[in-house]
């Protein structure tokens, strides 16, 4: 491993820039009211071909522009339940219980491309929200369902809700949302085994496009762990999907291939059983 990450270090730029090539999944695709009508599914499906993105993970606010995304075919779809009707939900959803039947009713209904597979994205901007009787309702209902959840939180809610629902899957959105230290990071991954970081929006990944020391060594030591994402969480966003794609196959590129394969796509197959990309 050592020694093949000395020889990429030593490729001249150009080389690197070619980046990795192989299939992408996309673990935090939003699909909100607003994005619709300048993004219908033809335009989202070309934009993820154009990325080389075989599936994705799609919620949105409200749910039915993931129930109108993932009735496509030409991905492979990951549907999961977003806790947000409008905007008032985000603020408070942890003590809503409307929200948790609300999860119940589209549970039972199922989505086109199958039965849902998780809850979220959902925000949490204090971490003291974590123990709000919906967002405790909500992770057990995750562990005793198998559903994974998307969280956008600070570390100390990331240990509070699996403390709540121990071993739930949860996928931690953008690996932090206050910078939070690589020793951290590892902390986390060590007290919970179900815990992956997902890394859009994470600063101090790479320096002058390359990968930063104290990251090569975490994917390489936790190469099951991580997931990449787009976050199309406004809609400008999706005028830059291809470059988001771009930016990780750069930096992938400088890993050895089997944990850029992993982090690509592999960790999310393995997650949701996916067949291999179509
Ligand atoms: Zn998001």
């Amino acid at each position: 491993m050592k020694r093949r990450a000395l020889l990429l270090a030593a490729l001249p730029l150009s080389a690197q820039a070619a980046g990795y090539a192989g299939p992408l999944f996309d673990a935090h695709l939003h699909y909100n009211d607003d994005a619709q009508a300048p993004h219908p599914p033809a335009d989202v499906l070309a934009r993820m071909a154009r990325a080389g993105v075989r599936g994705a993970l799609v919620n949105s606010r409200p749910n039915d522009g993931t129930l109108r995304l993932v009735a496509e075919p030409g991905a492979q779809w990951v549907p999961f339940i977003r806790l947000y009707r409008n905007r008032a939900d985000y603020t408070g959803w942890f003590a809503d219980d409307s929200i948790r039947r609300m999860v119940l009713e589209l549970l039972a209904k199922g989505s086109p491309a199958g039965p849902f597979r998780g809850l979220g994205e959902f925000h949490l901007y204090d971490s003291a929200n974590a123990d709000g009787p919906t967002a405790i309702a909500l992770m057990k209902l995750a562990r005793e369902r198998g559903l994974t959840v998307l969280a956008h939180v600070d570390d100390v809610a990331v240990d509070k809700l699996l403390g709540h629902a121990p071993g739930t899957s949860l996928i931690w959105a953008h690996t932090g949302i206050s910078g939070e230290p690589v020793q951290r990071v590892r902390e986390l991954f060590a007290k919970h085994a179900g815990l992956r970081g997902e890394l859009s929006y994470r600063p101090g990944l790479t320096f002058d496009g390359s990968i930063a020391p104290e990251w090569r060594a975490l994917f390489t030591a936790h190469a099951n762990r991580f997931l990449i994402g787009s976050d199309t969480w406004v809609t400008p966003r999706w005028q830059h999907y291809e470059g988001l794609f771009a930016e990780y196959r750069s930096w992938l590129g400088q890993l050895p291939n089997e944990v850029a394969q992993r982090i690509a796509w592999g960790n999310a197959a393995a997650m949701f059983n996916l067949p291999g990309p179509i």
